[in-house]
């Protein structure tokens, strides 16, 4: 099956925003043994959107396009393909409904507009968003396969993995089956150098590397004709990875890391507060994401200055001037102070300098600090990289290190 990946957007076209979703598209087909050919950029222009798709079709089976999904007037996409297909435009009143109750849920507002994400060419199947509210759809005709998937990457990346992959599976022939691996506290490129003969020349089972905010996840997939070989081959290159990262390793499978943590505090019944200096209140961001999460997260300080420090969390001003604000002393001292102040079993505790790392030695050391049941315990971590790489890498390895 040839393929060409197809990306609709002014903006892409503009260098407004990266095209991180033809990237992570290119590594998904390849992880299925699908051969991309060509990948295309189109502005959000109707005439020249059905050229591209014209084009794509005179060279590949396949056409996967993301972008234009969405509920404005420049939003193309799906009525473009009606007319290359010279098909008509179906509103589905049970797709209407479901996209409703949805925004409905999230207590946000939509407009008679948003009707457009529930109408599909005539003969499209439809493909389930379960972040966002626009469905994608796939219309098949003369042995020719397209799919639209909406633009937003959390929601186009989900749809793949969860849901086209299983749909093209029956095209392929073979079974394919996926594993993934997550970690954090360590970046893409460095995973690649401590995978890299496993990596090398690598065809079946693949091993890709996906890099998301302040962690990286690796997927394992394998191809055979039957479920159970898939499984047989998947198992010794998983075996293989974990011995070689483990200390890297949260998690396997969907779970994320503020999911587990949540499963874990309402299992032994534990609430957390949280004082962050470094992070600034990403620790806490992560956590929400989670629903229910108020059930054990009581509290976030941001306490950023050292008044802070000693004005909310209780910090002794010798203990900052002695040992620094960066130190295993001044964590301890915050996490055990905003577990006093506000009667948890956790008071979890972040400071590090986010950068100066091209001068000094200090930069990137990041002290986080928990307290916990009456015990203390503090670690110290240092990291590479840019302000945001280090705060992100911060957050997620004071949320590991609870994890454990
Ligand atoms: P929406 O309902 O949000 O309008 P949509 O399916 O219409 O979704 P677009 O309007 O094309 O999608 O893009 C929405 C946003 O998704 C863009 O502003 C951009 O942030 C992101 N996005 C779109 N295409 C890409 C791409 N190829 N790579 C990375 N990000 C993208
Ligand atoms: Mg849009």
């Amino acid at each position: 099956m040839k393929a060409e990946i197809m990306s609709v957007g002014t903006e892409i076209l503009l260098g407004e925003i990266l095209n991180t979703n033809a990237k992570y598209l290119s590594q998904g087909l390849a992880e299925l043994g699908i051969n991309v050919y060509y990948q295309t950029v189109v502005g959000d222009n109707a005439s020249r959107l059905l050229e591209a798709y014209e084009i794509a079709f005179s060279r590949a089976d396949l056409l996967i396009v993301t972008g234009g999904l969405g509920p404005t007037e420049d939003d193309i996409t799906k009525e473009v393909a009606a007319t290359y297909f010279g098909k008509r435009m179906i509103f589905n009143e049970n797709i209407w409904s479901d996209i409703q109750s949805r925004f409905v849920r999230r207590e946000v507002g939509y407009s008679q507009n948003n009707k457009k994400q529930a109408v599909f060419p005539e003969g499209s199947h439809i493909i389930n968003n379960n972040v966002g509210t626009a469905p994608g759809c796939w219309i098949e005709l003369n042995g020719k396969i397209m799919i639209m998937m909406p633009g937003p990457p959390k929601e186009m990346e989900e749809m793949f993995e969860n849901e086209v992959m299983k749909k093209l599976e029956p095209h392929l022939r073979q079974t394919i089956r996926s594993k993934t691996i997550r970690l954090c506290g360590i970046g893409e490129s460095q995973v690649e150098e401590k995978l890299k003969n496993l990596m090398r020349d690598q065809q079946n089972p693949t091993i890709a590397l996906y890099a998301k905010e302040g962690e990286v996840h690796i997927r394992i997939t394998a191809r055979a004709d039957t479920e159970m070989d898939t499984e047989k081959m998947l198992a010794p290159v998983y075996e293989k990875i974990l011995p070689v990262l483990d200390e890297y390793i949260y998690g396997t499978g969907t779970m994320s890391l503020e999911e587990k943590i949540f499963t874990l505090m309402r299992r032994y019944e534990l609430t957390i507060s949280i004082a962050e200096s470094l992070t600034g209140g990403l620790i806490c961001a992560k956590l929400v994401n989670v629903s229910g999460m108020s059930k054990c997260l009581k509290e976030g300080v941001v306490a950023y200055s050292e008044e802070s420090k000693i004005d909310e969390l209780g910090v002794l001003p010798e203990i900052i001037y002695t040992r620094g604000v960066v130190s295993k002393e001044t964590v301890i001292s915050m996490a055990k102070g905003i577990s006093d102040k506000t009667r948890t079993s956790i008071g979890l505790a972040i400071t590090g300098w986010a950068d100066g790392y091209k001068t000094g030695s200090t930069g990137g050391e990041v002290w986080i600090g928990i307290f916990i049941n009456g015990d203390v315990d503090a670690k110290k971590i240092n990291f590479n990289g840019d302000r945001n790489r280090i705060r992100y890498f911060a957050a997620n390895a004071a949320l590991a290190w609870l994890h454990q």
